[in-house]
């Protein structure tokens, strides 16, 4: 596809009055050759579905577009309205902006059929949209991808292994049911402005659910271990009906702690449960 002409984005920023609001987490990404390479991380082609949350001047929107995706963009800060509806100008009918706050919003029901999820949110709007996007009550999800950017000490936690201080309730989340990676880290400078810490964007796609496994049960589970990650499973199970007789027989010791379970674990422990 040929892509439009469009004026540069510190041009689009300047002409519609976009400066950014730490209030809303506005860091602007204004490398197209950059954007490029984020968008090239979700397998998309010519009218792939996209749903992108806090799409800003629309950086990362254009090159959404240029990829072809039809995309549906949902920003709370309603002075990008304008400069979003410019750029879908220059792309009839692919583009759909939606002014809203994206914590309010049902994507499976405004999509409705399988999509791809793009976003650079704000740190802890990610990270509620995330869970909300693992815990889904049925598995499969409507979702296919997730292309999430987040601080990178989040990113690693979402991805991280047993045994490391990252280590926890969020690994699990996003690992029982799902397959995460760090696609690309990001260096401050990328941004304008610069935050204070790095960024990675985390790529996810749904795997098959383990059979016999309650989401609500798992999440209870690791929401209790965790938090006391540094007491033992004895203590820190013991107000989960049944959890302690459920460690004994899986056959795992009760004096160990919760960052030490692996994965397979966790699920054998909700299962006997
Ligand atoms: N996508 C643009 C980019 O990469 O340059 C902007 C990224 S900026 C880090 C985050 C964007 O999310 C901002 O445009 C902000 O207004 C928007 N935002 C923040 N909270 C939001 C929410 N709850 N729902 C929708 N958009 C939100």
């Amino acid at each position: 596809m040929v892509a439009p002409t469009l004026p540069p984005l510190r041009q689009t920023i300047a002409e519609f009055g976009l400066s950014a609001q730490k209030s809303l987490g506005q860091n602007f990404l204004l490398d197209e050759q950059l954007l490029a390479r984020i968008a090239a991380i979700a397998p998309l082609g010519g009218g792939t579905p996209v749903f992108e949350v806090g799409p800003g001047p629309g950086g990362l929107t254009r090159a959404l577009l240029r990829s072809g995706a039809k995309v549906t963009a949902v920003e709370r800060d309603a002075r990008c309205l304008p400069a979003l509806e410019q750029l879908g100008a220059h792309f009839p009918g692919q583009l759909r902006v939606i002014g809203d706050d994206a914590l309010s919003i049902d994507a499976d029901a405004l999509m409705g059929e399988p999509y791809h999820i793009l976003a650079n949110l704000p740190y802890n709007v990610g990270t509620a949209l995330l869970t909300r996007w693992l815990e889904a009550p049925s598995w499969p999800p409507m979702w296919q991808s997730l292309t999430l950017m987040f601080q990178r000490e989040v990113a690693e936690r979402i991805v991280a292994a047993p045994g490391s201080s990252a280590y926890g309730r969020l690994a699990i989340l996003a690992q029982w049911r799902a397959e995460p990676r760090i696609a690309m880290r990001v260096h401050a400078s990328a941004f304008t402005p610069p935050p204070k810490v790095m960024s990675a964007i985390v790529h996810i796609v749904p795997k098959a659910q383990p059979a016999g496994v309650d989401p609500a049960t798992l999440s209870k589970l690791t929401a209790a271990a965790f938090g006391q990650r540094r007491k033992m499973l004895r203590q820190s199970l013991k107000n989960v009906a049944g959890a302690l007789d459920a460690l004994d027989k899986i056959g795992v010791d009760a004096t160990r702690r919760a960052e030490t379970l692996h994965l397979d674990e966790w699920l054998a422990l909700a299962r006997q449960l």
